[in-house]
């Protein structure tokens, strides 16, 4: 696969439409963030290092292999090169991938909160659920680590104090990705300051999960309805999304104070909320009305 100089030409152009968005939009501040497009089997066009992504030019682009080594370009590549390689190392469907810090969706990132509960019909057919890929050195090699335990179920995902990383057949699939996280991230917000966040029963989720084929979605992986995402080698094989089965209202408002998951009821929680599945609620009522016994 080789791309001819006028399509190069255009995907410059894009890079540089795609840039001026992100940064009109305040997912970027300064130098942040970084875009870059397969153009080859070996080649990528990729954003260069220390500028502004809202005021680049055609010309200002990288040409890299996989490898990371310069082929042209007056500029060096951006200094998250390493995290676009192992990107495309493991996904070969891949044809861009976006990186900004969307400052809603970071918020979620650094309070250490995924993004990854059935709320909106359109995330769970676009993105299913965008998970956080835990802390690492911006930069260095710590972080495509991170990134590769998601990337080959994951199109999105939150990087931990750091950002967001969104990843598509093409640039503008990777960059409305990036939005629909970022819109997401915002929704949520809201609906916690409301103080509810009704989610989508796991009937409905798998029932969204087999229209994206009529919607012409390709999803990296299945929604698993339980279990671990986790494959032989740590990384994840499918997506969890948090979903109740049954009729998909919160039983229990949103968790306070206890890591997400955690239905742990030992120790003192005092006046804290805890969130229980259908199936764990009614659990504990048996188990409660068996106690009370005769008498
Ligand atoms: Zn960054």
């Amino acid at each position: 696969m080789s791309v001819d100089r006028p399509v190069i030409d255009a995907l410059r152009a894009d890079i540089v439409e795609v840039g001026r968005r992100m940064y009109a939009r305040g997912y970027t501040a300064s130098n942040d963030g970084n875009i870059s497009v397969r153009i080859g089997d070996d080649r990528l066009l990729m954003t260069p290092k220390s500028v502004c992504k809202g005021f680049m030019t055609p010309d200002m682009m990288c040409i890299t292999d996989l490898e990371g080594r310069k082929i042209d370009g007056v500029r060096d590549p951006s200094s998250e090169m390493l995290m676009h390689l192992e990107v495309y190392r493991h996904r070969p469907d891949v044809r861009a991938v976006v990186h900004a810090h969307p400052p809603t969706a970071t918020g979620f990132a650094v309070a250490g909160i995924p993004l990854d509960k059935a709320v909106l019909a359109e995330v769970l057919t676009t993105l299913g659920s965008i998970p956080l890929a835990e802390y690492a050195t911006p930069s260095t090699a710590e972080l495509p680590a991170a990134v590769r335990k998601y990337i080959k179920a994951h199109d999105g995902m939150l990087l931990a104090n750091h950002g967001a990383l969104t990843v598509g057949t093409d640039l503008f699939s990777a960059y409305y990705k990036m939005e629909t996280i970022e819109h997401f991230a915002r929704i949520s917000l809201v609906a916690r300051q409301l103080g509810r966040e009704n989610l989508i029963a796991r009937e409905e989720v798998l029932r969204l999960q087999q229209l994206r084929g009529t919607y012409g979605i390709k999803a990296p992986a299945p929604i698993c309805a339980d279990g671990s995402a986790d494959g032989p080698d740590g990384a994840a094989v499918c997506q969890v999304v948090q979903s109740p089965s049954g009729d998909g209202q919160r039983l229990v408002p949103e968790l306070a104070g206890l890591p997400s998951g955690r239905t742990d009821l030992s120790g003192d929680l005092g006046d804290r909320e805890i969130r229980l599945t259908y199936r764990e609620l009614s659990a504990l009522i048996e188990d409660a009305i068996r106690n009370l016994g005769p008498g």
